[in-house]
């Protein structure tokens, strides 16, 4: 396989490959169903090209609420395919991937005047579990008041009648449509950010390659393939429109927020899956030094570029975590980070946005364009698998012979691979021995390292110790740049910042610590000017401001 390595330091041999070849497959869209899509294709010996217009992940796969979950809620809807092939699914993500698809427990507080009792909320967990193939040890319990109490003594005592207490798993959502793209890369698929579809050029009505421009080098090029994908997320009907293929099939967007609290003002003791007095429900979820509360669901039909939080989502969530949790007394002034994304869901007429289905749908065009819209970053796999099989319909016969059956069930996310949740503990109790050594007494660092970047901590730690000056902790950070800018086609502070490390949601004052550090490396790798280096500073700014501020209204 001719694979030249998922470095940006290789971008010109990546632009060359992407304009000199005839792709049976182009997937527009670098999120985790693009991601999916390139894997699934490249692995089953298709050519490959994937561009995305921003950074991989930069659109709704790094805002979700980063659980890889059965979708208690859908049974409620009686989507029981969904919940049937999420629960499954978060099965097989685990195997893949043990230290990115972590198990975690779920509290489902019940309450007097909640939206279940505890008979409904028993049957519920206990179809939710069958329907999601959950293993014996990992089956709901219902819990007692006093249970309840002590998995999570912040709840409220006087209204508190018990609990239900089941299984999902976390995940890092940018993290994880990165690793895909890298093992994509792995199998020969042409992978490439900051390069964006402008137009689609035809023969004989058919779409026969399409016209991007490459936002690095400012260069125009043309992509030819057999086939071409949309996997562009809220942007999948401007894609549509560019091929006159929207009909009234469309999507309906809604915004989702989460708010981030510094852990000790919100201490839970583990996750939270609560009831809101407009019969929503909301995730309250420990994570490092934070805990993470949401999500909204309102309609959007602001700027798809730049979706900001509002003063009213704000305020929706404090009431909702005050009113569970109420000696906390969470203000705004509390709140430490926060994130806005969009769902692109499939419109239907007369529902309000939390009754839309999550399920996906594919739409293909007179002109062949296949575009795929709506899902669940828990799904991305089956919805790859759909999508491929779609193009293979029309594949010619010879390069049918040639093509392997699905298998992307069987191969890890990450390698060197961790290969269950005990590998996993003993590499954490490793690096923190590791760490400590090397100087760095936060016990904070070894999981989030592990998290991050799984068994390939150990480049980084290598690389750490073989820089001669500064602080550890400066040390550290310089050795993850440098593993994301030679191995994770890191291009921009925010790339580095918000995708590859989190640290805009989940360690935002590491960013003022080690912003001109990382600036200074940057500057080296790639040889950036005066103008770059401002411009640069300039996003990071906006998105280190959007994250700490709330809006009247949307852009
Ligand atoms: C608030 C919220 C919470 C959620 N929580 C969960 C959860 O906990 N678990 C779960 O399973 N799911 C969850 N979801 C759903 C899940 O996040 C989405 O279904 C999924 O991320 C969508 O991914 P995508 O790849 O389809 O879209 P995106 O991630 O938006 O990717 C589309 C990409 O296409 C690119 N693009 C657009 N136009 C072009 C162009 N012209 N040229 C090149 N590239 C282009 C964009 O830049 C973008 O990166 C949540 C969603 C939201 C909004």
């Amino acid at each position: 396989m001719n694979t030249i390595p998922f470095s940006v330091l290789r971008r010109t041999a990546h632009l060359e490959k992407i304009q000199n070849s005839i792709f049976d497959l182009v997937i527009i869209g670098g999120g985790i169903t693009g991601a999916g899509i390139a894997l699934e294709a490249a692995s089953r010996g298709l050519q490959v090209c994937l561009i995305e217009m921003n950074d991989f992940a930069s659109g709704t796969s790094s805002k979700s609420t980063k659980l890889i979950h059965g979708g208690l809620r859908y049974l409620k809807q009686f989507e029981i395919g969904l919940v049937h092939e999420s629960g499954t699914e978060r099965a097989i993500l685990h195997t893949l991937a043990p230290h990115l698809v972590v198990p975690e427990k779920m509290l489902l507080p019940l309450t007097e005047g909640g939206s279940y009792g505890k008979t409904l909320t028993s049957l519920g967990l206990m179809v939710y579990d069958f329907l999601a193939d959950v293993n014996e040890d990992d089956k709901r319990k219902m819990l007692d008041k006093n249970k309840t109490l002590k998995k999570e003594p912040l709840l409220d005592d006087e209204f508190l009648l018990g609990g239900g207490y089941y299984s999902e798993y976390r995940t890092d959502d940018a993290r994880l449509t990165i690793e895909i793209l890298k093992q994509a890369s792995a199998f020969g698929a042409a992978i490439i950010n900051y390069c964006e579809m402008k137009s689609f050029n035809y023969t004989d009505s058919k779409v026969e390659n399409i016209e991007c421009i490459d936002h690095i080098s400012n260069e125009r090029i043309i992509i030819k393939s057999a086939h071409f994908v949309s996997a562009t997320g809220p942007w999948v009907d401007i894609i549509r429109k560019k091929d006159v293929s929207l009909n009234h099939k469309r999507l309906h967007l809604t915004k989702g927020v989460h708010i981030v609290f510094p852990y000790e003002k919100l201490p839970i003791k583990q996750s939270i899956y609560f009831d809101v007095n407009d019969g929503r429900m909301v995730f309250a979820i420990p994570r490092g030094k934070t805990t993470y509360v949401g999500t909204t669901d309102t309609n959007y039909s602001g700027d798809l570029n730049r979706v900001v939080t509002t003063i009213s989502d704000v305020n929706y969530l404090l009431i909702a975590i005050n009113g569970m949790f109420p000696s906390v007394k969470l203000t705004v002034d509390d709140v430490e980070s926060n994130w806005a994304g969009l769902r692109p869901l499939i419109h239907e007429d007369g529902k309000d946005p939390s009754e839309l289905s999550r399920k996906d749908e594919i739409f293909v065009s007179d002109s062949g364009l296949i575009s795929i819209a709506g899902g669940k970053l828990t799904g991305y796999r089956k919805m790859a698998h759909r999508v491929v099989e779609t193009v293979l319909k029309t594949i010619s016969k010879e390069k049918i012979d040639d093509i392997k059956e699905s298998f992307t069930d069987s191969i890890p996310l990450v390698t060197p691979a961790l290969n269950s949740s005990e590998a996993v503990a003993s590499y954490i109790h490793t690096l923190e021995k590791q760490l400590l050594d090397f100087g760095i007494t936060d016990s904070f660092y070894a999981s989030y390292l592990c998290s991050t970047f799984g068994k390939n901590t150990d480049f980084i730690l290598e690389k750490a110790k073989s820089i001669s000056f500064g602080p550890p902790q400066e040390r550290l950070v310089k050795a993850e740049l440098w593993y994301c800018v030679h191995y994770e086609m890191t291009n921009t502070l925010a790339d580095f910042f918000v995708r590859r490390t989190g640290s805009l949601y989940f360690n935002i004052k590491s960013i003022h610590k080690h912003l001109d550090v990382v600036v200074m490396d940057m500057t080296q790798y790639f040889n950036w000017d005066a103008d770059r280096i401002i411009a640069e500073k300039n996003q990071m700014q906006q998105l280190l401001f959007d994250a700490t501020h709330y809006y009247e209204t949307e852009f």
